[in-house]
């Protein structure tokens, strides 16, 4: 749609420079009327320097005009600028017009009708209003040139025609800029029925993927940022099953009024499908963005939606992921994929939130030499990979990288063993890599065939990232977080304290992520049951210090975790 209105704006312009260049013909033809009398009247001469005069005026003013417009082509003149410099044109059209009457005659002049050609670009440039102060203006010039001769006592017998050519200007301009207008609102409405969702009266998916593509290319152009918010309806599968998906459809539309009203006018909101919406922000920072992400929020939440009460939370709310572009996404894919990753953190640690992307793999790169880079980006890719292939990894490295976190505090490690302890707990899966969706997926326990394929997974993990000198002291975190304290884990049946100290804090945190997350094969276990298991397995699964710890620092939080799920 964009290209068709693009197109359509390059073929009127087209017309309009025409327009203007037959003009300047007229124009010319004036000029080198009244150059005349510089030369000598009988001679040959006469007739040269005529042919020369009328050539060189109208070369000179047609090539200024295309400098003109070379110049305006070529150099990125901003909109408002160029409206600008569109009406000081019209200004300077409507001044040689009326300078070229003046001396051509005043109201003796047989070009008054040059008004037409402003009157006509003008109102297809900017409608029926420019074009009909322009008629009026061109209307008192040539009347107000009549009546000023007349006042002279000159008898003027062209006053009753230029009556009517000022009606001829008027009609004009209101005739084309009626018709202009009528054909403005219907192109209006066919871009709506294009670009518009149905349902919620906010832009499609189509017109959100063109708007970012353009948005980003900009963006580059003029070095700046741009923000992007993906934002999800909380439990509002739960609100269909409950009130069925009319009412559902009529809380989509309220959603939609919601963030049209709560966003700038360069802001461009859409749904991207089902019950997401994204929203586009250029020239935005992250704080700012984050700051309209809680604003749409918090409207939502006060919003009151019709049955609200019965859903999980007592009210309907949303989750937002916010992300923005060049500094933690390189291109329009990764800026879409960190925000819903962004979104899906939103969704893990407490849905009616709003989160920045945020990737520990960025925090890494910081760390690393600069020729691991690629293997940075590498193990990103590869990260979302398993992220797709299985959604539980997802919240389930992110849970078990604050859990560890919460820990490293609780148990008083150095700044660098939490280093080590975040990145073993942000990659101790990503051996995941090479086990296929069904397994990590599958719903019946595991045959002992596919166990021993998803056994693998520790050591698949350290082959991946093993030539990385930064990352060695993270290798064991990675092999061993499957052991356990008695030697009965694998791959190595590591006992006791021969597993190292930051695994075995490791170990407990994926364990209890793994105890009270609902996997494919089984469901969730509450926080007290999984402690109650913690407590059970203490000295034979895990280190006993470390489980006390814990559960400690589980209990301090537990009124935040609980929400998550
Ligand atoms: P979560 O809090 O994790 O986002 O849970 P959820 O139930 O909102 O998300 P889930 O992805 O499980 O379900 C999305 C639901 O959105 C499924 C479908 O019933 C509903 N939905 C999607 N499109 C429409 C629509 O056009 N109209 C209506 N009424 N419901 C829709
Ligand atoms: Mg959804
Ligand atoms: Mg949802």
């Amino acid at each position: 749609m964009h290209k068709f209105k693009k197109s359509r704006e390059e073929r009127i312009c087209k017309i309009i420079s025409s327009v203007k260049l037959i003009s300047l013909f007229f124009y010319a033809i004036i000029i080198f009327s009244r150059c005349n009398f510089l030369y000598t009247k009988n001679s040959k001469i006469y007739i040269q320097y005529n042919i020369i005069t009328a050539f060189i005026s109208i070369t000179l003013l047609i090539l200024i005009y295309e400098g003109w417009i070379l110049f305006l082509k070529n150099n990125q003149i901003c909109i408002k600028t160029l409206r600008i410099i569109d009406i000081i044109e019209i200004l300077i059209f409507i001044a040689i017009v009326s300078i070229l009457i003046f001396i051509s005659g005043g109201y003796l002049s047989n070009y008054k009708f040059l008004f037409l050609f402003i009157i006509i670009t003008s109102t297809i440039q900017f409608g029926m209003k420019c074009g009909t102060y322009v008629s009026a203006i061109g209307s008192i010039f040539i009347l107000g040139v009549d009546i000023l001769s007349m006042l002279l006592n000159t008898v003027n017998k062209y006053f009753e025609t230029d009556l009517i050519l000022s009606g001829v200007f008027v009609l004009t301009s209101w005739l084309l800029g009626y018709y202009v207008k009528v054909e403005n609102e219907y192109r209006e409405q066919l871009a709506d029925l294009v670009n518009k969702d149905e349902l919620t009266g906010v832009y499609n998916h189509r017109f959100f993927q063109d708007s970012l593509t353009r948005g980003i290319a900009q963006c580059k152009k003029e070095n700046s940022t741009i923000a992007l918010l993906f934002i999800d309806i909380d439990h509002f599968k739960y609100y269909n099953d409950l009130y069925g998906h009319q009412k559902g459809d009529y809380v989509l539309r309220e959603i939609g009024c919601i963030l049209k009203n709560n966003i700038r006018d360069k802001d461009i909101v859409a749904r991207y499908g089902g019950e997401e919406f994204a929203v586009i922000l250029p020239r935005t920072s992250e704080g700012e963005a984050f700051l309209v992400g809680e604003r749409i929020r918090s409207k939502i939440e006060e919003y009151e939606f019709e049955g609200e009460e019965h859903l999980p939370n007592g009210k309907l709310t949303v989750s937002i992921g916010v992300s923005y572009f060049p500094e933690k996404s390189k291109n329009k894919e990764e800026l879409i994929n960190s925000a819903d990753d962004a979104l899906y953190r939103a969704k893990f640690f407490n849905k009616n939130r709003v989160e920045i992307y945020y990737s520990i793999l960025e925090e890494l790169k910081g760390d690393i030499e600069d020729k691991h880079i690629d293997l940075i980006s590498s193990i990103k890719t590869l990260i979302s990979v398993i992220n797709a292939k299985d959604r539980y990894t997802y919240g389930h490295t992110e849970r078990v990288v604050i859990y560890c976190d919460l820990l490293a505090d609780k148990l008083g490690l150095s700044e660098e063993e939490k280093k080590i302890l975040r990145y073993g707990a942000y990659l101790h899966d990503i051996g995941k890599i090479h086990i296929p969706q069904e397994l990590l997926n599958k719903k019946m326990p595991l045959t002992n065939d596919e166990w021993n394929i998803l056994k693998k997974h520790s050591e698949n993990g350290v082959e991946i990232i093993k030539t990385v000198d930064s990352l060695k002291n993270v290798i064991p975190l990675i092999l061993h977080h499957h052991e356990k304290y008695d030697g009965t884990g694998y791959p190595n049946g590591l006992k006791g304290d021969k597993i190292p100290y930051l695994t075995r804090i490791l170990t407990v945190a994926d364990s209890f992520d793994a105890m009270t997350s609902n996997r494919p094969y089984k469901s969730r276990k509450s926080y007290n049951e999984a402690i109650e298991e913690l407590k059970k397995y203490s000295s034979i699964q895990f280190d006993s210090a470390i489980v006390d710890a814990f559960i400690e620092v589980i209990n301090i939080n537990k009124h935040v975790f609980e929400k998550v799920r």
